[in-house]
């Protein structure tokens, strides 16, 4: 028997089944995106730190992308 199958709950839309904390952050970034800026909900996403640049994504594309900037 699964034990907690309902894992995290989300605590606006009182939906659950989210697997994990990270799963539950995805869905407030996508659902509730005010409620996670205030919440300082880690969003798994990098900013490009380049003066100027605004680009963000995923850590290992942002890895990727601030190579340019290195030319
Ligand atoms: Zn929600
Ligand atoms: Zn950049």
């Amino acid at each position: 028997m699964r034990r907690n199958y309902l894992g995290f709950r989300c605590p606006l839309c009182d939906k659950g089944g989210h697997r994990d904390n990270r799963a539950l952050s995805r869905h407030l970034w996508v659902h509730h995106p005010a409620y996670a800026q205030q919440n300082n909900t880690p969003s798994g996403k990098k900013r490009c730190t380049y003066p100027g640049c605004d680009y963000e994504g995923r850590e290992d594309s942002v890895v990727r992308h601030m190579k340019q900037h290195e030319k």
